[in-house]
């Protein structure tokens, strides 16, 4: 024990990984580029409380918390909405991002993990094929693991030797552009549906949404092409006409960001090395959520590293968090990603027209949402494909696409069995070239 791992990147998933470990007597640092207390978004996020549970975390504070109301969803004419019935069960709860930070970091630091804030990482520190540490503007630090918490971009990642075969850059197809803001209320009146989900709002492929809150309107705007201010603008100007309680006057957020829509990375461990989270987009492909992900990730790869009781931290050893990874979460989010890849194949009349003919269920925005299990996701595309291809018939380019998302599914499901249980190092980079042409983008 006392082994020294690196986490780069005060990441969610970072985290709780160095709190698990710290508690199990490792000795980790993790160092982040941002100040303390200046962490995060000026925002709310949404997770799956029993994330916390499988990491074998606490819930947080009751009064840091609330739980989501269901979601309502339509097309970009907003002219038939669906809503989603989730059980109390799986309720999602909601808790400021900065409240989320402080009480991780505050399990963490109970538990021995030291943090290093305004220290930005340049890169990692390899001899040949292994990671020995990072750089950083501080200075070089050693490990005996580095586990990467550094975002999307991570600039460990990107900078990783290209023969360790761990995807340096994301693809544009493989990520959402964000914008969200906070707007302030400017009437009592009630909309239908408090937390409006819109998909190809303003007839852009994409998902946004709008949310009345008691004393705010929530909007995010989703786009997989980029856009401006002048589009904001002109989009809640759209948004008002339904939403009479969204004032002009923005109190929190602003910003455009990006977020990793695609599935989780084809091989995230290297001798040295482990990536999570964001860093190793384990985000819903639709949705962005990947904040319980990056949770459950790092329970499965503290327990990896704890069973390395020789401490090789090597590829061989690691592969068993990527494994379990995939068993438990990555499989189910690969799927959605083939829904995603078909449903940007739509034009926005073709979803209006999923939406007002009722082709479109409850159920497939439970899937949508990130939030059934792999055997219901199959179940309701079995059941649904073929009365949608039957309600869709005449339209030649929709059937293509409704009846491709199945086709789809079954191909990287088929590849997915085929992951190598064990390291085999030609065969994992044979599996995972092979895994990654299964979601090549088709137009
Ligand atoms: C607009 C928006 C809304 C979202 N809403 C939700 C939601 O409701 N629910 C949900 O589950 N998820 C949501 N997400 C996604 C969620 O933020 C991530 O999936 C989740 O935080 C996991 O990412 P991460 O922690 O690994 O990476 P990040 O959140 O990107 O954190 C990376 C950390 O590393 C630090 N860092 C980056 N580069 C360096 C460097 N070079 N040196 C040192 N430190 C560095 C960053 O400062 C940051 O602290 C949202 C994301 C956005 C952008």
């Amino acid at each position: 024990m006392g082994k020294n791992i690196v986490v780069a990147g005060l990441g969610h998933g970072g985290i709780v990984a160095a709190a698990l470990l710290a508690e199990k007597g490792f000795d980790v640092t993790v160092y982040e580029k941002n100040s303390e207390g200046a962490l995060g978004y000026d925002w709310t996020d949404m997770f799956d409380p029993k994330a916390l549970e499988f990491a074998g975390l606490p819930m947080p504070p009751a009064d840091k918390f609330r739980y989501k109301e269901n979601m309502t969803f339509c097309g970009p004419g907003c002219k038939k909405a669906i809503t989603q019935y989730i059980t109390e069960k799986d309720m999602e709860i909601i808790m400021e991002r900065k409240d989320i930070y402080t009480y991780l970091i505050g399990i963490a630091l109970e538990k021995g993990v030291k943090i290093v804030y305004d220290c930005e990482v340049l890169g990692p520190i390899s001899i040949g094929d292994r990671v020995v540490g990072i750089k950083t503007a501080k200075g070089d630090v050693s490990a005996d693991l580095v586990i990467d918490s550094c975002g999307m971009n991570s600039s460990v990642r990107r900078n990783l030797p290209v023969g360790l075969h761990i995807q340096n850059e994301i693809e544009n197809e493989g990520k959402i552009i964000i914008y969200r803001a906070f707007y302030n209320k400017c009437s009592d009146e009630e909309t239908l549906g408090k937390f409006k989900i819109i998909l190809f709002a303003g007839g852009h492929p994409g998902i946004s949404w709008v949310a009345s809150h008691e004393s705010y309107t929530d909007v995010l705007i989703g786009r997989f092409s980029s856009f401006d201010k002048d589009d904001v603008v002109e989009f809640t100007e759209f948004l008002r006409r339904n939403n009479p309680r969204l004032g002009k006057e923005c109190l929190r957020g602003g910003q455009f960001v990006e977020i990793p829509v695609r599935h989780a990375l084809s091989v995230m461990v290297a001798d040295g090395y482990a990536a999570i989270g964001d860093c190793a987009f384990m985000t819903m492909p639709l949705i962005g959520s990947g904040i319980a992900n990056a949770i459950r990730a790092a329970k499965i790869l503290a327990d990896t590293i704890v069973k390395d009781t020789y401490g090789f931290y090597s590829a061989e050893t690691l592969w068993e968090y990527q494994v379990e990874y995939y068993n438990k979460v990555g499989g189910v989010i690969s799927t959605l990603e083939c829904v995603k890849n078909s449903l940007v194949k739509l034009t926005p009349q073709d979803v209006d027209y999923l939406f007002t003919s009722e082709l479109v269920t409850s159920d497939d925005m439970k899937i949508i949402a990130g939030l059934s299990d792999i055997n219901e996701i199959i179940s309701t595309i079995k059941k649904g494909v073929s009365k949608k291809v039957k309600g869709i018939k005449n339209n030649k380019h929709l059937v293509a696409v409704v009846s491709g998302i199945g086709a789809d599914m079954c191909k990287v499901l088929l590849v997915l069995s085929r992951m190598p249980k064990k390291w085999d190092r030609e065969k994992v980079y044979r599996w995972a070239k092979a895994y990654d042409k299964a979601f090549k983008y088709k137009k």
